[in-house]
């Protein structure tokens, strides 16, 4: 760590840009953070540990007298004799001397156990293992053993029925195993295919009857690539996968790794994958979390994401029961499927910054088809204007009721204009929804945790405006002519909250063309009655 930091302060000095110099500078205290050395300390015993090659055995008795000899000579190292050998032994080439006898009395070792075990616990499988295809199990070093951690769901592994965990790995085509670190095995495991023929001391534990495989669907709510993962026990069976993808979870018997298929995936695909359990990336993103605020925050400079503030919800209803809206650490969602009924329709909410298209096609949908969509009469605290009737433009009302309702939960979203009060109702988007029609909602991003939370069932659409020059042209054919920077505001916006809130959209549409968006739309619509969807077990409980 020291010499790494003395580098970095050298490459310091020898940066020219501002930006590269302050993301040395982050590292350099990063390395100097004493709960990051301790951390490092701890993964440096740890690894030493784990690579070490254990004693050879087995011990003689004559060696085990020499050895206690050369102890006691080198705890005694004020005398000569002491201080001579303690030289001798830390020799590079006396090392390197010991180093190689050792590798070679293990290869000896293992040849003795072939003969020693034969005929008793020792057992030889064949597996047929295809060309760059995983054998679908994971090893573990166990001192100087090698064991199976894992058997992979769909794996020739499995599918053999040979291998089980904790078979202990003596040779593989001939190739000794012992005293190889995991990482080797694995190297050595992916070059080979063909028949391989493994030399095992079958596990000793008694194995679990068969347990009926339960399978819980998740929706994920972050991107996960296993090739950037240092911690995934076997890089080859990791499951790449990005934010919305739904997976289906086949065992969660590590809970640190399960085993999951991406949706779709399970027909062309039968090796599950590895993916983090939700606590193991629940605290693994909390602890970068607070590494990286740490930094950041003796740095002054802001922080990268949003950190919840403990000040009470003003504008949101009390909260409805745990789901993935309360995680601070957002994982996955565990899913079902649902299927809306005939005569109750999901309300469909469109999502996008203003300008973004969405407004548009909602009024298209209700004028070209005023007897499937409606949309929810809001409340407000004006006075009724000559022509408007209470229940048919608005519900007029008192504001002192407008903010008893708001403290009640009773309102998805609500606002301010021109110093009256404004809001959509649960029971006016209920009351559509009753009726047999589509309830069409134009939300903010804000109010999308109250819309889950509300049992109203949301099927949530963005519209994703086009690129800033086909944006000009779209709104230009309304008669609108924003100037370059309100386009660009538009873009930005829409970027915000697809990174900030994607994870809770159940389709995007790109709104590049007006009529395609608007047939995309239709269609998706159109397949909420053929198709059940995924949604929130929460939503059916
Ligand atoms: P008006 O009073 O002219 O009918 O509406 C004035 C404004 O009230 C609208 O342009 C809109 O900004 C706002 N408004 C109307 N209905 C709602 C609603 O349901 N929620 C919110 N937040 N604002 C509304």
């Amino acid at each position: 760590l020291e010499e790494l930091q003395q580098a970095l302060k050298w490459a310091r000095r020898c940066l020219a840009d501002a930006q590269s110099q302050q993301d040395v500078e982050l590292i350099v205290q990063l390395l100097a953070d004493e709960d990051f050395r301790n951390a490092y300390g701890l993964y440096a015993a740890v690894s030493q540990q784990r690579t070490r090659v254990g004693p050879t055995s087995p011990l003689t008795v004559q060696a085990e007298d020499l050895c206690q000899e050369v102890q006691k000579i080198l705890q005694s190292s004020q005398q000569e004799t002491g201080l001579e050998l303690r030289a001798l032994l830390t020799d590079p080439h006396v090392q390197a001397l010991l180093q190689a006898h050792d590798g070679v009395a293990v290869q000896e070792v293992a040849e003795e156990n072939r003969t020693q075990y034969l005929g008793e616990t020792v057992k030889l499988v064949r597996l047929e293992k295809a060309r760059d295809n995983p054998l679908g199990a994971t090893v573990r070093n166990d001192v100087d053993s090698v064991v199976v951690s894992r058997v992979v769901k769909g794996g020739a592994a499995e599918s053999s029925g040979l291998l089980s965990e904790g078979d202990e790995i003596l040779e593989i085509n001939g190739v000794s195993i012992r005293g190889k670190h995991i990482n080797e095995v694995h190297d050595l495991l992916q070059r080979m295919h063909g028949t391989l023929t493994f030399l095992l001391i079958p596990s000793t534990q008694i194995k679990p009857p068969p347990h009926r495989q339960t399978v819980m669907h998740i929706r994920a709510y972050f991107d996960y690539d296993p090739s950037d993962d240092p911690f995934l026990p076997c890089r080859e069976l990791g499951l790449s996968f990005q934010r919305g993808d739904i997976l289906h979870v086949i065992s969660q018997d590590d809970p640190s790794w399960w085993q999951a298929y991406r949706d779709g995936d399970e027909d062309n695909q039968p090796l599950a994958g590895l993916i983090p359990g939700k606590s193991f990336q629940q605290q693994r993103e909390t602890m970068k979390r607070s590494i990286m605020d740490r930094s950041r925050e003796r740095q002054g400079g802001k922080l990268w994401y949003a950190k919840k503030t403990k000040k009470p919800k003003k504008k949101n209803p009390p909260n409805f029961g745990k789901n993935a809206d309360d995680d601070d650490v957002l994982t996955y969602e565990e899913m079902a499927l649902y299927h809306q009924p005939v005569s109750r329709k999901r309300p469909v909410a469109l999502i996008g910054p203003t300008n973004g298209g969405h407004d548009e096609l909602r009024r298209r949908l209700l004028s070209l088809e005023p007897e499937k969509f409606a949309v929810a009469v809001p409340h407000t605290t004006r006075n009724s204007r000559i022509h408007e009737r209470n229940g048919r433009e608005y519900h007029f009302t008192s504001r002192a009721n407008f903010e008893t309702d708001v403290a009640s939960g009773k309102f998805i979203e609500f606002g301010d204009y021109e110093k009256n009060l404004y809001g959509t109702g649960a029971d006016s988007v209920r009351h559509v929804v009753n009726s047999g029609r589509v309830c069409l909602l134009c939300l903010h991003t804000r109010s999308l945790q109250v819309l889950r939370s509300s049992n109203l069932k949301p099927f949530v659409i963005f519209i994703a405006p086009p690129a800033q020059e086909r944006l000009r042209t779209l709104l230009a054919s309304e008669g609108k002519t924003p100037k370059p920077d309100e386009l660009k505001t538009v873009i930005e916006k829409a970027r915000e909250m697809e990174q900030n809130f994607g994870h809770f959209f159940d389709a995007t549409i790109a709104n590049v063309d007006p009529d395609q968006a608007f047939h995309e739309l239709r269609r998706l619509i159109d397949k909420l009655d053929t198709e059940p969807q995924w949604v929130p077990t929460s939503w059916l409980c």
